[in-house]
């Protein structure tokens, strides 16, 4: 047995520490913003069947450009988009992995927005791409003199703005991406993991044509309930996804995620359906922790940031004795709570109801 300091481990990466969101097993999961309805059983059959018809080729390597998978997503976002702009990858994470090796990498900058989603900069230092940090305005909301300022002092290779952002939840206006694009002349990514819970129209999907170094990231892991199965995905100009080509392994995605997103996309109005429920759950919370005197922040996602908690570690553990599990992100006097199923949000303010009055 040995130390991982003792390995002739890359530089960059002594001391860092992986991703970690803790997985424990509790009634209540309300901590990585899963959609935690369960898949109705007739899709869970049809899922299975075509699994078992993709297993009857499984001695062979799956289709490298997964064509079908990519003209399902194009049909699925519509935007008049082709599956010559559509790349797909094991979940959005390695969809970012491969963007920061594409055109990030050594001697290369990339800009967020933080509060952010922590993997950014986990990927950025695990492909020695420069990674810089700009605080976001009153409330974590960002607008465009903000977002253009930081890319102009900056002169990032990516600008990645999430939206509606994890963790806060802040959406994020199409004139502050418009503003953002046009201050960039390197790739600006969208990073639109939870676009199906906003209710506005602002995806920067309708923003593509004719902005070729604009690249939009989603995901199949939150609305569409299949966080097990990952899929995420991409869409841009075609050449954004030529340039994915050059450093996506061969074969990335198996003959079973394929035929399992694939599945899935067939059946998208009723793997949708939770979403109005969800929000409704969501908008429930943000009242009542509001009405505890807590301070939610403004949400177009699933989850919801709650300021206004003088001791999260101590009310984290008090709701994991309940079988309750949130999210400590490391932001002072908040935890980020997922808006789950009615039970589930009922059990949460609950909870917190009871710790708050006792105090
Ligand atoms: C959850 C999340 C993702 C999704 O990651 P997958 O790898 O697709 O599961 C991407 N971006 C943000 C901001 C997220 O919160």
């Amino acid at each position: 047995m040995t130390e991982l300091n003792d390995l002739p481990l890359r530089d960059s990466l002594r001391g860092k520490a992986p991703y970690g969101a803790p997985q424990l097993h509790v009634p209540v999961a309300l901590n990585v913003n899963e959609n935690t309805h369960e898949i109705s059983e007739p899709i869970l059959v049809d899922i299975i069947s075509r699994l078992a018809l993709a297993l009857k080729d499984i001695n062979r390597y799956p289709d490298r450009e997964f064509t079908s998978l990519r003209n399902s997503l194009a049909n699925y976002l519509g935007h008049g988009l082709t599956e010559s702009q559509i790349w797909a990858a094991n979940g959005s994470n390695e969809i970012l992995q491969q963007l920061f090796m594409a055109f990030g990498g050594p001697g290369r900058k990339a800009l967020s927005f933080t509060p952010t989603y922590s993997m950014y900069s986990i990927i950025a230092s695990s492909t020695d791409t420069q990674y810089v940090e700009v605080g976001r305005g009153d409330r974590y909301e960002i607008n465009e003199g903000l977002v253009v300022e930081a890319i102009k002092t900056h002169q990032p290779h990516i600008t990645i703005i999430c939206s509606p952002n994890n963790p806060t939840g802040t959406p994020v206006s199409l004139e502050v991406i418009k503003a953002a694009y046009e201050a960039t002349s390197g790739i600006l990514v969208v990073d639109e993991a939870y676009a199906e819970f906003s209710l506005n129209d602002d995806s920067a999907l309708s923003l593509l044509e004719g902005r070729e170094r604009l690249l939009i990231s989603r995901t199949m892991s939150k609305a569409f309930a299949f966080a097990g199965a990952r899929v995420g995905y991409l869409a841009a100009d075609s050449a954004v996804c030529d340039a994915m080509r050059l450093v996506r392994l061969p074969y990335h995605l198996s003959a079973l995620t394929q035929a399992a997103a694939e599945a899935a996309l067939a059946h998208s109005s009723e793997m949708l359906r939770t979403v109005e429920d969800i929000r409704e759950q969501r908008d429930r919370l943000y009242v009542s922790l509001q009405d505890l005197g807590l301070d939610p922040y403004r949400s177009d996602a699933n989850f919801i940031l709650v300021g206004g908690i003088e001791d999260p570690d101590g009310m984290w553990k008090a709701l994991l004795d309940q079988g309750i599990l949130v999210r400590n992100v490391g932001i002072p006097n908040t935890l980020r709570i997922t808006a789950g199923t009615e039970a589930e949000t009922s059990a949460v303010i609950a909870a917190i109801t009871e710790l708050v009055s006792a105090k």
